[in-house]
């Protein structure tokens, strides 16, 4: 069947930048399993994959407005170490978490100088034109339980949350 809203699909990718770099790939890992139609994967993606069968494989350009969005340098501020609750040692690029009242974010470190601590709240591929290949492996119609959590389950019925 075709990909449209409420399907559940089951892909292989691999993430490219504009140099030709692998970002990201399922190659090695297990295959990319998602809700068609909910916002799970960037629109880019979902617009990609839209009307595709399983067997289908090609190449799409995703634009960073169609991706992790624009780089907002707004999104940058530094803070001093000792606010940063964590076990873990600090380091250039480990996500911290934080929320406010939309939710979870995640924030990088992007420098460490002394006492004070940069962190940039925009995705690492915020800003990036980014260059997917992908493969539909399988296509299916998602249950009424599904739809109602609003993601995939397993083959055998067992879920992950
Ligand atoms: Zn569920």
């Amino acid at each position: 069947m075709e990909i449209t809203k409420d399907t559940i699909v089951t892909i292989n990718y691999t993430l490219k930048d504009e140099k030709g770099s692998v970002l990201d790939t399922s190659e090695k890992k297990e295959p990319l399993q998602y809700l068609h139609g909910y916002g799970k994967m960037i629109p880019g993606v979902e617009k990609g994959l839209e009307g595709r069968k399983p067997g289908d494989a090609f190449d799409i350009k995703v634009t960073a407005e169609d991706g992790y969005g624009k780089y907002d340098e707004r999104l940058m501020t530094s803070v001093k170490k000792d606010l940063i609750q964590t076990d873990a040692e600090l380091a250039v690029g480990m996500a911290l978490q934080a929320e406010s009242p939309e939710g979870v974010h995640l924030l990088y470190i992007t420098k460490i100088d002394g006492d004070m601590v940069s962190l940039d709240g925009n995705h690492p591929l915020a800003g990036m034109d980014l260059f997917f290949n992908l493969s539909v492996l399988d296509v299916r119609e998602a249950s009424p339980e599904e739809k109602d959590h609003g993601h995939a389950h397993d083959g055998d019925g067992h879920h992950h949350h």
